[in-house]
């Protein structure tokens, strides 16, 4: 499942190539998309603009439509100067735009749907920016009531849930939970709001940090105590604790655990020593 930071990324790549510039050709193997283009040519119309919305990537055209597609784990976009030889087989192809210096291919997009200015804000699947980490209108005092709202449930799980934080992933997942010293497993009620105001504002940071010019397509959290580019580079040391099961934590050198978790039995990786489970008497904070 590509994360917030990913989906953030190849908006900002698909948005270089095609904001501004006239659409030469449009192609779809979704039926309705390809309806759509028959009674809306988009042949004609501008690229306005290309948004991420957690995992899900936007893009608005002049006419007043907005293709809305969700990515899922297969979904990506390439884009290629005309002539250039395409990555993938033409089979995957589900969406092409093409203008007159590009062409961007959608490749095995499992979820695509045309939206008007109307009907957008009515899909309840897609995120509003306001609850999106990576937007400018995202709302910390409201997602912190969000978690919250979910007292009786495990702390890391409700950072996966999209409705609450979207852009989260199963990564940053449990890196935020690390960096802020909370047991991934406990329970939303047995944290302070203070604790929970602390989890939105890193989750905030770490994904920034990820979208960045300079970061590159790897999820990066650490990055090394001297800061020095041989730690940077080292492919090892990218990660507080996920993938690192076994391995000596980066603090304290306790082993980090690995355990499924949830109801969709995402893996979680944490450090028992730094991030230990409050006690039932007392409230964590
Ligand atoms: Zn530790």
């Amino acid at each position: 499942m590509p994360e917030g930071d990913t989906i953030f990324r190849t908006a900002r790549s698909l948005s270089r190539a095609l904001v501004g510039r006239p659409i030469t050709g449009f192609r779809s193997t979704f039926p309705l998309l390809a309806r759509f283009d028959d009674e809306t040519p988009l042949a004609g119309q501008l690229v306005e603009s290309v948004e991420s919305r957690g995992k899900w990537l936007l893009i608005h055209f002049s006419g007043g439509g907005t293709l809305a597609m969700h990515m899922l784990m297969s979904g990506s976009w390439h884009i290629y100067r005309h002539g250039e030889r395409w990555q993938q087989p033409r089979v995957n192809m589900r969406i092409v735009i093409e203008n007159s210096e590009f062409i961007a291919v959608g490749f095995r997009v499992p979820v695509a749907r045309m939206h008007t200015a109307l009907s957008l804000p009515r899909d309840k699947k897609i995120p509003q920016p306001s609850i999106d980490v990576l937007s400018s209108d995202f709302d910390a005092g409201a997602a912190v009531r969000r978690v919250m709202a979910h007292g009786s449930e495990e702390i890391a799980d409700v950072l996966l849930h999209q409705e609450v934080l979207a852009g989260v992933g199963n990564v940053f997942k449990s890196e935020i939970c690390f960096v802020v010293g909370v047991n991934p497993f406990c329970k939303v009620n047995a944290l302070s709001p203070e604790r929970v105001a602390d989890l939105v504002a890193n989750a905030q940071k770490l994904v920034a940090a990820n979208v960045m010019e300079d970061s590159g397509d790897e999820i990066v959290t650490y990055k090394g105590r001297n800061r020095r580019t041989t730690h940077e580079s080292d492919p090892d040391a990218r990660l507080w604790v996920y993938g690192r099961k076994g391995e000596p934590c980066r603090r304290c050198g306790e082993a980090i655990r690995r355990r499924l978790q949830g109801p969709d039995a995402r893996v979680t990786f944490w450090c028992p020593s730094c991030q230990p489970m409050p006690d039932s008497s007392k409230i964590d904070g």
